[in-house]
């Protein structure tokens, strides 16, 4: 390998910064995308990404599916160039529907941002996502959105991700106002106000008034009432508030502010200027090998997605490999760890929203997407070089039960094959009754979207039906410690046990609470909500 490899290498991770969104439906994750997007010169107009997808969705009937209820089951990966950065936006569902995929996406992210509507403050679905982001460490951004309508005091919703995450805040920049008197955002950095101007709507770049905190026209502009409470909020900050401390950035432990309004484009670029200042560029990975930097000269990289059909012109599937080490050309030939066969990356694709473009380089931090010949499987790994597995993507908990019924014993063969294929591609995970007689697989899913695309594919791919039987439970943990642990604790209440697919048990529960109580009854037991890698 020439230094001169490594040196491009090294150039190449050293622009990347690559970051997935984690929030609840109707935050504002499209809106900000777009207006992300738009910075980046990759799109010219805001409502370039969904006008996009509905045109494409018109076209294919597997996508009849996510037409008919308004959403994207697929997630792609946006790239944009901004201020001498490359940036990869991985971008995950983000109906309520969402899926193990969401979860699954932010194994491959180096860094997340958390939206919170400031009116609504944590929900449920960032709570959840914010868990993977915990278990990972990587580093969290937070921008509350929707300052322009009344929305929940800044401090207090601080103070929420304080108390309930246990994160600390530093907030870089400050609102002045909200709703209808939203004024603008003050830029604790350079210590200079950006003035929130009604008419911008944001389809462009923002206009940006910028006017320094000395300057005496500020308190008429923001209208004295304002301008005192800014300054009285701003001292308690200064007094108060929490020291910057990047590496307490990088470890996950300290979440980086911001306040904005998507919408009409406003506190969007300070942010992303901001965000590029913190953000971990790619970094080295575990695996067999130990951590593997970026930039060891040999490509290697892992499966964190597979997608089935997503271009209905050829109900191909596609393998999603995040880029780990090495440069990826075109053609390629590589191992792969699982089979120890090799295999020749033909047909690479960068993805564009939904479209695709024919890529020949990719480097760290860079995500590809291969057409899948049916050897992949999620949590792969690929290399060049001396062997070497990067750790799996572990189970998340399901929140959803069903058996899943064969109506037609003649197609037996089949219908285990579906099943089979389904959940090695990570489409659901399956289960089993730990009484024998029922041999019926149990689909367990994190939204109700998968066991229709498990049914509808079974359908299409199989040729065959099935039925859906749910069952009442809505938590799962995995059982620390395996069966010994669980038979030693002896007898549990309002808890099922079944088998995952690799025959470890599971409690399944049909509510939280029941959940906490035997948590409380066995303090012995260790129940996990993200099951250890398999
Ligand atoms: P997603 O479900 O998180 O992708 O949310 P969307 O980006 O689709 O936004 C949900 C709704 O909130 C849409 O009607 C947006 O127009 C609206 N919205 C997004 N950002 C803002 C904002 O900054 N201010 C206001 N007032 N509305 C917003």
């Amino acid at each position: 390998m020439t230094t001169d490899l490594q040196a491009e290498i090294a150039t190449a991770v050293d622009q990347r910064r690559n970051f997935a969104i984690i929030s609840h439906p109707d935050a504002g994750k499209t809106t900000l995308t777009e207006k992300l997007l738009l910075y980046g010169g990759a799109i010219h107009e805001a409502g370039a990404v969904k006008a996009k997808r509905a045109q494409r969705h018109a076209t294919s009937d597997w996508m009849e599916m996510e037409q008919q209820r308004g959403i994207s089951i697929t997630s792609t990966v946006l790239q944009f160039d901004y201020s001498g950065y490359t940036i990869n936006l991985l971008d995950t569902p983000g109906h309520q529907d969402f899926s193990e995929d969401t979860y699954r996406t932010l194994a491959a992210a180096d860094n997340a941002v958390m939206l919170e509507d400031a009116a609504k403050g944590l929900e449920p679905q960032t709570r959840k996502l914010f868990e993977v982001c915990r278990m990972r460490g990587i580093p969290i951004f937070t921008f509350f959105n929707k300052l322009d309508r009344p929305g929940r005091e800044p401090l207090e919703l601080m103070d929420e991700i304080e108390q309930e995450l246990g994160l600390q805040t530093y907030a870089v920049n400050w609102p002045i106002g909200m709703g209808d008197r939203f004024k603008g955002v003050y830029d604790r950095r350079k210590q200079q106000i950006h003035l929130f101007e009604r008419t911008a709507h944001g389809s462009r770049e923002a206009k940006d008034t910028v006017v320094d905190l000395g300057d005496p026209r500020i308190e008429d502009l923001l209208e004295k009432d304002l301008y005192y409470q800014f300054k009285e909020e701003l001292e308690l900050l200064e007094a108060a508030g929490t020291e910057f401390d990047l590496a307490q950035v990088h470890a996950g432990k300290l979440t980086p502010v911001f306040f904005g309004s998507a919408m009409t484009n406003f506190g969007v670029e300070l942010f992303l200027e901001s965000f590029l200042d913190y953000a971990l560029k790619p970094g080295s990975r575990r695996s067999t090998q130990g951590d593997i930097d970026p930039t060891y000269p040999e490509f290697s990289g892992f499966v964190f997605k597979l997608q089935a059909n997503m271009d209905p012109k050829h109900r191909d599937r596609i393998a999603f490999i995040r880029v780990c080490s090495g440069k990826f050309e075109k053609d390629m030939v590589v191992n792969h760890a699982r089979t120890g066969k090799t295999v020749r990356l033909s047909h690479p694709q960068k993805l564009f929203g939904q479209g695709r473009q024919s890529l020949d380089e990719a480097y760290p931090g860079d995500v590809i997407g291969l057409n899948n010949p049916g050897m992949f499987a999620i949590g792969d790994t690929i290399y060049n070089g001396k062997k070497l597995e990067y750790e799996g993507i572990p189970s998340f908990s399901p929140e959803l039960f069903a058996y899943l019924r064969n109506p037609n014993p003649s197609k037996f063969k089949q219908f285990q094959k579906g099943v089979n294929e389904l959940r090695e591609e990570g489409a659901v995970q399956i289960m089993y009754s730990t009484d024998e007689s029922k041999r019926e697989p149990i689909l367990a899913a994190v939204g109700q979207l998968q066991f229709e695309v498990v049914q509808f594919r079974l359908r299409n791919e199989y040729n065959v039906d099935s039925l859906l039987d749910p069952l009442p439970y809505s938590v799962a943990r995995w059982v620390g410690g395996g069966w010994a642990a669980l038979e030693k604790a002896g007898r549990l209440f309002n808890t099922v046990t079944v088998k995952d697919s690799w025959g470890r048990p599971v409690l399944l529960f049909k509510n939280e609470w029941n959940c906490q109580q035997v948590e409380g009854e066995h303090p012995e037991l260790d129940l996990r909500a993200i099951a250890p890698v398999a």
